[in-house]
């Protein structure tokens, strides 16, 4: 079970004082001021399959023509760059709650239009799983909470039927072939996921080797689909 958010105290009495103060710049008015908003780095042209960020009119990133990934489409909200990670790190590591409610609200947004745009339906919306120890140190799985809130904007079932059974290590700075081998068999399906079209959480997606793993992990348990939705993407691909 996740966690409630340590309470900030500090944060809650400016609150107080300024109820409504941009998360970006800290004038005060809406949550995300319009300047703000319209600055943040949205992926505007990227890899249909993986979302890799392009500058060029292709639909697909050089990879993916060689070597496409097994999940079907990953919506990605912005590129990972300044000053969207640091709102991103605000929730993954300091339980910033606006910050949180922001994220939860623009993701779960996008999925909403997507599906409305493609005329699509998933029978199931499930987060990429944290080890319960990472879990246990960090209060949440970030991811989770993503999951939830997009699940019950588009009135989509939550499952948790997937595991973190083995921990791993962080992926940075690993090439592929190490990678691989840091995440095999550190996932697990425990329950029903068979005959479904599902829909993945992450909050950043590096290299999709994750999305990937998992993504082959649930469609050899049956899974008719995979899509991927995250908030923000680096420019790297699973096969460099
Ligand atoms: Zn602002
Ligand atoms: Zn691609």
């Amino acid at each position: 079970m996740p966690q409630p958010a340590k309470p900030q105290p500090l944060r809650e009495v400016l609150k107080q004082l300024f109820p409504n103060q941009c998360l970006l710049c800290g004038q005060p008015g809406q949550t995300t001021c319009k300047p703000c908003l319209a600055g943040l780095p949205w992926l505007e042209h990227c890899c249909q399959r993986c979302a890799l960020p392009l500058s060029s009119r292709a639909e697909l990133c050089a990879h993916c023509l060689r070597e496409p990934p097994v999940f079907q489409h990953c919506l990605c909200l912005w590129r990972y760059e300044f000053p969207i990670n640091g709102l991103i790190q605000r929730f993954k590591y300091q339980a910033n709650r606006d910050a949180r409610t922001f994220l939860e609200t623009q993701l779960s947004r996008a999925v909403g239009i997507y599906l409305a745009q493609c005329d699509r339906a998933y029978d199931a919306v499930l987060a990429v799983p944290s080890h319960p120890l990472r879990r246990f140190r960090r209060g949440y799985n970030p991811s989770y909470q993503l999951a939830k809130a997009v699940s019950q904007y588009c009135q989509c079932p939550h499952t948790q039927a997937l595991g973190k059974s083995r921990w791993s290590h962080s992926q940075q700075g690993l090439n592929r072939k190490q990678r691989l081998k840091n995440l095999s068999g550190s996932f697990s399906v425990h329950g029903p996921v068979a005959g479904q079209r599902l829909l993945l959480i992450d909050d950043v997606m590096t290299t999709a080797t994750t999305a990937n793993v998992i993504s082959e992990l649930l469609l050899n348990h049956g899974a008719t689909s995979v899509d991927i939705a995250c908030l923000a993407r680096t420019p790297q691909h699973m096969s460099s």
